[in-house]
């Protein structure tokens, strides 16, 4: 059965994006797997994951008069199915988030796991959607009581939807930083569990330029381990 993912945050630029596809690649070692870039209105998985030029993608998918089939936004990429998001602004207004319920539908069918790449804060539909939609999800943080306390209002937006928390990745890690305290308040409020704590790497700003997922990049990074931990911790259900 298909386990979906949203990969989630307070606050725009924590690592979203390339946590969804550094775990996307780390699970696709064992799974079926299909990421999404659920951040309609912000949409740049696509440059992460050289898919600049998609010429069919999610949003094309969204509209009323549809005449693109689902199957026509996924590409074959690092060993991932991927559903890339346009980056028109026109599109986007154009798109109705209420039908990404009966995409992720379609898309659930052919997928072990599923990961929602997730736009920041609440307040709209399509900012919030994902996370209702998923089963569980990631936090993506920095090791900072402001940064928890931005993810603590999602998971709570989150649980009173149904989805739980698989657990919190703290990113953009700086050798002088101890997170042992924070994770341990993390602890405390995001069911348990650290998945991983990322440093910062300038391997990871070297991927983004490159169009490529970190870890086809540089799979040898540090933050390379630090994702396929974070992986390994997620324990999808089979
Ligand atoms: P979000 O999707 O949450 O907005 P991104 O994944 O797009 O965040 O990351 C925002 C920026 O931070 C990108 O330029 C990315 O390359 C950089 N970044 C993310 N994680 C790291 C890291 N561990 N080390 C260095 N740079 C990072
Ligand atoms: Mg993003």
């Amino acid at each position: 059965m298909v386990e979906a993912f949203a990969v989630a945050s307070g606050k725009g630029g924590t690592g979203k994006t390339t946590s969804t596809l550094a775990l996307g690649m780390a699970l696709a070692e064992d799974y079926d797997v299909t990421v999404i870039d659920a951040d309609t209105g912000m949409a740049n998985l696509l440059f992460h994951a050289g898919l600049d030029d998609a010429d069919v993608t999610l949003h094309d998918l969204l509209v009323d008069e549809r005449d693109a089939a689902v199957s026509d936004a996924v590409y074959e990429r690092f060993g991932m199915s991927v559903v890339p998001c346009g980056t028109s602004l026109a599109a986007f207004e154009a798109a109705d988030p209420g039908r990404l319920r009966d995409v992720v539908a379609e898309l659930a069918a052919d997928a072990d796991v599923l990961l929602l790449d997730s736009p920041a804060a609440l307040g709209s539909k399509s900012a919030v959607l994902p996370v209702v939609l998923a089963d569980r999800i990631v936090v993506v943080l920095q090791p900072t009581v402001p940064s928890l306390s931005d993810g603590l209002k999602v998971q709570e937006y989150a649980h009173s939807y149904g989805t739980d928390t698989a657990g919190v990745v703290f990113n953009r890690v700086r050798p002088d930083e101890n997170v042992d305290k924070i994770a341990e308040q993390a602890g405390r409020y995001f069911g348990g569990q650290t998945l991983a704590s990322v440093p910062e790497s300038d391997a990871v700003r070297a991927a983004r330029r490159e169009g490529k997922p970190l870890l086809a990049h540089a799979p040898e990074d540090p933050a390379a381990d630090a994702f396929r931990e974070a992986a390994a911790r997620l324990d999808v259900r089979d």
